[in-house]
């Protein structure tokens, strides 16, 4: 089936309209039409090969992995949906399914790599995968989710990643009453990281280089924005966290956020910038200091996290944009400027 999508051409280049081919499901797929989908900066770094020396890109690029719809077709073999349920899908659609990461539920960390919703190898199609900038979507059930019927369908969407990445860390360091938790970056993943971690019963602290967003660091959870570009400000912490979410998309020194760490607390990187960042062994020595990082979430984690949203009405803050304007909105995403996630109506492709 041919469908329409957006794609990146070349690293360089816009992302322009392009139609591609969806496989006819198989038994145990569910074919879904896509209604929103969410820009996650992964989105930016991909199409435009930032990540070369870890994953290059292959082109033609269709990113997007924050993905709500309704379930237009199902195989045979489907249990979990029925056509015109919701359905989502987030950052992976196959893994091995039988390493022994794949069979604890943390997919993410599939020992063989699991497939991701873009750019992974295609067993289908003996190409690359293709992701949600586009009019359908065709994943087996097993990496597909259950949406709460509770929620705004538009702002559920970034849960798919923004959501799953900031909750996975959250609750492995077990993140509740009583600790001091930072979270570093008010983006995308990082205004998540301030609600889960407000949700869970922390005291949190959000560090952000624009001033501009103190306000609304403390609507959305934290109980004191730090402005990071101050030292003093900063300084005023050391020693004091248990546990800090750095959620930054750029270069940043992680040895000012490490000093902020008190015996044993960790500093777990979400963000994935496109160059190193260099650590200073003193900054992990005295005191001891754990230095970590976590990919997305597994399944079984993702629907929990949506089952939490919907409980506690969690969801994000989200600007609305027709797909003709995502160039425009990875130049906004740049500069820091989006209250907190982009979403395409994808309605909107229909007119490309
Ligand atoms: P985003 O919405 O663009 O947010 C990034 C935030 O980082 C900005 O809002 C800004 O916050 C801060 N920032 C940007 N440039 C900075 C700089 N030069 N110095 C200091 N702070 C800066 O991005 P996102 O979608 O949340 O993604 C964040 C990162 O996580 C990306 O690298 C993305 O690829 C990665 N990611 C990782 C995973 C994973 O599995 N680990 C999953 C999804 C995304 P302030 O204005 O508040 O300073
Ligand atoms: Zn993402
Ligand atoms: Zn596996």
């Amino acid at each position: 089936m041919t469908v329409k999508a957006f794609a990146a051409q070349s690293a360089n280049g816009p992302l322009e309209p392009m139609p591609i081919t969806r496989r006819a499901p198989s038994a145990t797929d569910v074919q879904i039409e896509i209604l929103y989908c969410g820009v996650c900066h992964s989105d930016l770094h991909q199409a435009r090969d930032e990540w070369h020396n870890f994953a290059p890109t292959n082109y033609p690029c269709v990113p997007g992995h924050e993905i709500v719809g309704r379930v237009s077709k199902v195989g045979t073999q489907v249990t979990k949906f029925k056509i015109g349920d919701l359905a989502a899908v987030g950052c992976m659609v196959d893994s091995c399914r039988t390493c022994p990461n794949c069979t604890q539920g943390l997919e993410q960390y599939c020992k063989d790599f699991p497939t991701f919703t873009y750019n992974s190898k295609d067993v289908h199609s003996g190409s690359h995968t293709l992701g949600g900038y586009s009019e359908q979507i065709v994943v087996d059930e097993a990496f597909t989710l259950q949406v709460p019927a509770n929620l705004d369908l538009a702002a559920c969407a970034p849960l798919l990643c923004a959501g799953i990445t900031t909750w996975s860390p959250l609750k492995h360091w077990k993140v509740g009453p009583g600790q001091k938790v930072g979270v570093i970056g008010l983006g995308g993943l990082g205004h998540m990281g301030v609600k889960f971690a407000r949700a869970l019963g922390a005291h949190v602290v959000l560090f952000t280089t624009s001033p501009g967003k103190i306000e609304d660091g403390k609507r959305l959870g934290a109980h004191e924005v730090v402005v990071s570009t101050n030292p003093e400000e900063l300084g005023a912490h050391r020693g004091s966290f248990d546990f800090i979410l750095d959620c930054v998309s750029a270069q940043h020194d992680v040895n000012a956020y490490l000093a902020l760490l008190k015996l044993d607390g960790t500093l777990c990187m979400v963000g994935a910038p496109e160059k190193p960042l260099p650590v200073i062994a003193f900054s992990l020595l005295m005191p001891r200091k754990n230095f970590s990082g976590s990919g997305i979430g597994g399944i079984a984690e993702t629907q929990e996290m949506l089952e939490f949203c919907a409980l506690h009405q969690i969801t994000c803050d989200i600007e609305l944009i027709p797909i003709q304007k995502i160039n425009e909105a990875y130049s906004r995403l740049i500069k820091g400027d989006v209250k907190y996630r982009f979403v395409i109506d994808m309605a909107t492709l229909k007119k490309s």
